[in-house]
């Protein structure tokens, strides 16, 4: 039996070290790194001997994150772009009428942008006091490896356009293709230059399918399977994130595969996971929307044993907070999830009511 937990617990520790969103590392680059380092022995003071992964999320993205989001929000659009925000000033969408307009899109090479240079300079004198790594990127959940987030092109896409690409889907299906596809180019050009940015140090990535909630089967297999497959292509060592229910997907999202590992959502019918992932998958079950904040210790108890009822027994599982664990967390409950755990592989575990 394989079971680890990896907890993002940045919100959390980062209450207790005083640090706040808005101190960006490009301001107070000093105050920063204390904090880093701060965080880091926050994580050894209260985990120590504990199963647990750390898991740190957006604590500072390589320079083309930000500029990559700003040319598919506004300058590949033609469209302008608030400088100071990065934020579109007109909507994309309803200046593309024709996949013709899609196709004729302009690709620019991020390297060459203004500001480019200079926050990739930033970024390097940061990564330098951290031996080159910085320690919010790395998230070393899976036997040490580290695996890098991907938007896919359907979060992407629903970013871009909202709900609205729904109803595109029926009205005009040929121009949201061509639209996913131009997004899959730009896509494919940013993930370059992140690794040049970030250099070779991570063996996975993952594609985040947060959307998936939404489509059903027959949508999901018309626009979001072929741009996964292509994703998968071109980064071979790829997984899949999925934060909601998807059961009615499980099948066409293993066509993507094979994975690694599997993150699935709340609400997913985790049995029937396991029966299409397979008994070598490390799956990644996600505990509950208000597991860390609202529920009381029996039932963190109860809904770690169950999931873990329903997934352990087949193969490697790692438990794993949803998106984040909340400032106002209480340890109790991170110990009490340790704990429902370790009577879990003990076959001590109580059988308790459903909460
Ligand atoms: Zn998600």
């Amino acid at each position: 039996m394989s079971i680890t937990c990896c907890l993002n617990i940045e919100p959390w520790v980062n209450k207790r070290v005083g640090f706040t969103p808005d101190l960006h590392a490009e301001d107070d680059p000093d105050r920063y790194v204390a904090n880093i380092r701060r965080q880091q022995e926050i994580v050894r003071e209260y985990f120590a001997g504990e199963r647990y992964v750390p898991f740190a999320g957006d604590a500072i993205e390589p320079p083309c994150v930000n500029l990559g989001s700003m040319i598919v929000k506004g300058e590949l659009l033609g469209i302008q772009v608030d400088p100071k925000s990065g934020a579109a000033l007109s909507h994309p969408w309803c200046e593309l009428e024709t996949v013709a307009q899609v196709e004729a899109l302009r690709i620019p090479d991020i390297r060459q942008c203004p500001g480019y240079a200079q926050k990739l300079r930033k970024y390097r004198d940061l990564a330098a006091r951290f031996d080159g790594v910085i320690p919010g990127r790395r998230v070393g959940f899976l036997w040490g490896q580290c695996g890098k987030a991907i938007a896919s092109p359907m979060n992407m896409v629903f970013d871009l356009v909202g709900e609205e690409v729904f109803v595109r889907m029926l009205t005009d299906p040929e121009l949201v293709h061509a639209y996913f596809r131009k997004v899959m180019d730009i896509h494919a050009m940013l993930w370059e230059v992140k690794r040049e940015v970030e250099g070779q140090d991570f063996t996975s990535s993952y594609l985040a399918d947060c959307t998936n909630t939404m489509l059903s089967p027959e949508t999901f297999v018309e626009f979001a399977l072929p741009r996964n497959r292509e994703f998968a292509q071109r980064f071979p060592r790829l997984e899949s994130h999925n934060c909601g229910v998807v059961t009615h997907l499980l099948a066409h999202i293993a066509a993507y595969g094979p994975f690694q590992w599997v993150e699935i959502g709340w609400g997913t019918d985790l049995s029937r996971a396991r029966e299409f992932f397979g008994e070598s998958v490390l799956l990644m079950p996600r505990l509950g929307v208000n597991f860390m904040q609202s529920f009381t210790p029996e039932q963190v108890y109860a809904r770690t044993v169950e999931i873990l009822h329903q997934t352990a027994a087949a193969g490697p599982v790692c438990l794993h907070s949803n998106c984040i664990c909340p400032d106002r967390t209480r340890e109790e409950t991170l110990r009490t999830l340790f704990a429902a755990v370790a009577d879990f592989e003990a076959g001590a575990a109580r059988v308790k009511e459903q909460p």
